[in-house]
């Protein structure tokens, strides 16, 4: 046994410790493991949402359109290009949802590939990524070339330069693999499909706010991800959308509404796109679903993404040695890369009973999410989870699957 103590001199360490009080419920005794799904709300939140209806929807009412929501869906994408991204101004836009920021820019990506009829992507990726890459390739009348991957890895530089030619017109990639955590080598998948002569989309929903990302230094076309995982925007919050401001000028996208046309108010006979980012928005931003990430950022930003990923890694590293301790020895197996460099903010074990362990474990107030086959992801969320957490829940979980098979 290593030291059952250990998890009080790795939190007594951690620089980052005295964050998690900032969280509302860290007081509490409930071990929360999947703040990689759903980030746990900054206290700062509730007053500053009550303030917002109260001051500014209820005081300023329509005039606040004016007086700064118009433009917030491009002064937050900047922050997030800032403080996460890798991206200078100009080039991110926060709106929609994930899913139909996928639809808006993979469909601009084929439509500035014109001939060539390929869009790659993994059969692991996420659903709704997979999902709307087939519709738009039935659209489209283009074939998908799937990339098989190793369910506890993921999509490497061989199998991708194996899968692209002078057919493809997109990559679709995840940056960290939803279910397995491997953490795909971005500069150098982003360059195999430059030198195919295709575009690359990048999904960062499980990379933003924990891994650091390096998109305008990479050469990145296109990238989406979530705000409610990792950047704690709450259930439902607008995802974001990169734009390399090279494709800005030519690239366009297919639901061409009011908000992303170059004057919203002139309400012309037909529709030109803004110049800039502003041409993927479409519809009126959702201001008040914003509203919680900012504040997720501001500390992000405090903390610095290099010390939040510091962090990241150690608690990874500290939940795979107690599991290696504790869960191993009653056949848990290890179904994330065992090399830090090679993971993202969360690790899954594997056992036949993870969905009955699940369960069980809900039940007594410790929170990991389940995913097939038999995986029990725990998802560290770095700036809200302490390291004697990560002790206490993965101990519950021995004790739960002991109970199960005794
Ligand atoms: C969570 C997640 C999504 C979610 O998409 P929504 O449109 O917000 O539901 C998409 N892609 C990946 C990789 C995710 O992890």
């Amino acid at each position: 046994m290593t030291d059952p103590a250990g998890h009080h001199a790795l939190d007594a360490d951690d620089p980052l410790a005295p964050y998690r009080d900032r969280f509302v419920g860290a007081d509490q005794p409930l071990v929360y493991f999947d703040g990689n799904s759903l980030g746990r709300p900054l206290a700062v939140t509730g007053p500053r949402l009550a303030r917002f209806v109260e001051a500014e929807w209820g005081g300023r009412l329509i005039r606040g359109w004016d007086e700064g929501w118009l433009e917030l869906p491009q002064v937050i994408g900047d922050d997030l290009g800032r403080v996460v991204l890798g991206a200078a101004p100009g080039q991110t836009v926060v709106g929609d949802s994930t899913t139909v920021l996928l639809y808006k820019l993979m469909r601009a990506a084929v439509a500035a590939r014109p001939g060539r009829t390929e869009i790659v992507i993994d059969r692991d990726n996420f659903p709704t990524d997979r999902y709307v890459a087939a519709g738009i390739a039935d659209e489209c009348g283009l074939t998908l070339r799937w990339i098989d991957v190793d369910l506890d890895a993921g999509v490497t530089a061989a199998q991708l330069e194996a899968a692209v030619g002078p057919d493809t017109a997109l990559v679709v990639l995840s940056h960290v693999a939803y279910r397995s955590a491997w953490l795909a080598d971005l500069p150098a998948l982003t360059a195999i499909a430059h030198d195919a002569g295709a575009l690359v989309l990048w999904d960062l929903c499980h990379s933003a706010g924990s891994v650091p990302v390096a998109l305008d230094a990479a050469g990145v076309d296109l990238a989406v991800g979530c705000t409610y995982k990792y950047l704690n925007g709450g259930p439902g919050a607008p995802a974001f959308a990169y734009v390399a401001s090279r494709h800005l000028g030519e690239l366009t996208q297919p639901i061409q509404g009011w908000m992303g046309a170059v004057d919203t108010f002139l309400m012309g006979p037909t529709y030109a796109p803004a110049p800039g980012i502003r041409r993927f928005l479409s519809g009126t931003p959702p201001i008040v679903g914003m509203l919680a990430m900012q504040d997720m950022l501001a500390l992000v930003e405090e903390a610095g993404i290099d010390a939040v990923r510091t962090k990241s890694v150690a608690l990874t590293s500290y939940a795979v040695d107690v599991a290696d301790e504790l869960l191993a020895p009653i056949g848990v197996t290890l179904a994330s890369p065992r090399d830090p460099a090679l993971r993202g903010g969360h690790v899954t074990l594997n056992h036949p009973l993870m969905r009955e362990v699940t369960a069980a474990l809900w039940q007594r107030d410790v929170i990991p999410d389940y995913r097939d086959p038999h995986g029990l992801r725990i998802g560290l969320s770095p700036l809200s989870t302490s390291f004697a957490e990560v002790r206490r829940g993965l101990e519950l979980v021995r004790e739960t699957l002991e109970q199960m098979t005794a």
